[in-house]
């Protein structure tokens, strides 16, 4: 947890990293990273959803992870359209997306450990 630039972990962001993260759209280093995805998806969308325009002019995160030294498979070109669908959207179920995420972790582990224990040689499974 040693990531200090990294976006805050409460489900609303601080005004002071949107304001850094406003800065940061300012920059030529975001120009650069933003032109080189654009380039990349042939300024076509990438999200598609209802409406959507097929023309991308905006960059998505698709992860905060490494903000302002994004990996470019970290961004995806989008249209305008999309990009604002995808906001909403995530704006309304970050909670309920990361609730989701533990869920699934939860039930891969019970998983593997039930996998673990049935390479015990246990009851043997025959039908009489
Ligand atoms: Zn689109």
């Amino acid at each position: 947890m040693a990531e200090n630039q990294a976006v805050p972990a409460q489900n609303q962001p601080t005004a002071e990293w949107l304001e850094q993260h406003a800065r940061y759209l300012a920059s030529a280093a975001w120009e650069e990273r933003r032109s080189a995805v654009l380039q990349r998806d042939k300024y076509q969308c990438q999200a598609r959803l209802e409406r959507c325009t097929q023309k991308a002019t905006q960059v998505h995160h698709l992860s905060y992870r490494h903000w302002r030294n994004e990996p470019l498979f970290d961004l995806a070109s989008v249209c305008w359209v999309c990009h604002e669908e995808i906001t909403r959207m995530d704006r309304g179920k970050l909670v309920e997306i990361v609730t989701k995420r533990d869920l699934e972790h939860e039930q891969f582990l019970h998983f593997w450990e039930a996998g673990l224990h049935r390479e015990k040689p246990s009851e043997p499974e025959q039908s009489g």
